[in-house]
């Protein structure tokens, strides 16, 4: 399902560059789940980022599917990124003027998808508990629920890949407790990939794998 061989990624700085990422390998199937740890700085988002294409690595290959995201042209790359990618940032990113369920319908404008997506997004928001808070718009809802919200928009269009970039960092602890255990609980059973970045040691316990991004490169970590 996701195949990354090799990946290096270096940003240009005055001094010359710096290579975040230095030789990422990791393979996932389908239906795992996989928390990323490490130390702040370490590139955990920056791997994010590519795995998400959002911005192309320097050196290696990321495969999504049969695919290859960054040999696609830049409006076929929009579109693969809108269907096959998920995203759940630490902020919420949802729009303030919109209302719950608005916001989780907002990745569907961009993709071809047909059908009664409003139906979905209603079946979404009830299965994150928020049946009841369709029209509230972000400033309305407490920051879990914004969370939920956040989840809901990033399952609307059924993409292969979840990727959570720290995604309980402003909860509370019972809150992010919550808000994962949903995470788990929208993953179990479906044939897509989860991609959490956390520094919670119980949080990543919780999931199929762990690795450490140390040095660019990821470890397999124990646990679990
Ligand atoms: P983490 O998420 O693990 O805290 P990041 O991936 O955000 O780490 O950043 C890793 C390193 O890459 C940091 O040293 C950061 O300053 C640098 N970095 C991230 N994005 C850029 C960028 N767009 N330009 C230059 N340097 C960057
Ligand atoms: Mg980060």
């Amino acid at each position: 399902m996701l195949q990354i061989r090799s990946v290096g990624k270096s940003y240009p700085t005055r001094s010359g560059g710096i290579d975040v990422l230095r030789g990422v390998e990791l393979t996932l199937n389908a239906g795992e789940s996989l928390a990323v740890m490490g130390p702040s700085g370490s590139g955990k988002s920056t791997l994010l980022n590519i795995i998400g294409t959002l911005e192309p690595p320097t050196t290696g290959t990321v495969m999504i599917g049969s695919s290859d995201p960054f040999a696609l042209p830049a409006d076929q790359l929009a579109r693969f990124r809108s269907e096959q990618i998920g995203f759940i940032f630490q902020e919420h990113h949802l729009l303030p003027q919109c209302s719950a369920l608005e916001n989780v319908l907002l990745p569907t404008l961009a993709t071809s998808a047909k059908g009664d997506r409003s139906a979905r997004a209603r079946e979404l928001l009830q299965r994150v508990g928020l049946n009841d808070r369709l029209e509230h718009r972000p400033a309305e809802l407490s920051g879990g629920e914004r969370q939920r919200v956040a989840m809901a928009r990033a399952l609307i269009n059924e993409p292969a890949v979840i990727l959570a970039d720290e995604p309980t960092g402003n909860l509370d602890e019972a809150t992010a407790e919550r808000v994962v255990d949903l995470l788990l609980e929208l993953h179990r059973g479906a044939q897509r990939v989860l991609i959490t970045v956390t520094h919670s040691e119980a949080v990543a316990s919780r999931f199929d794998r762990r690795v450490v991004l140390r040095d660019g490169a990821l470890q397999e970590a124990p646990g679990g």
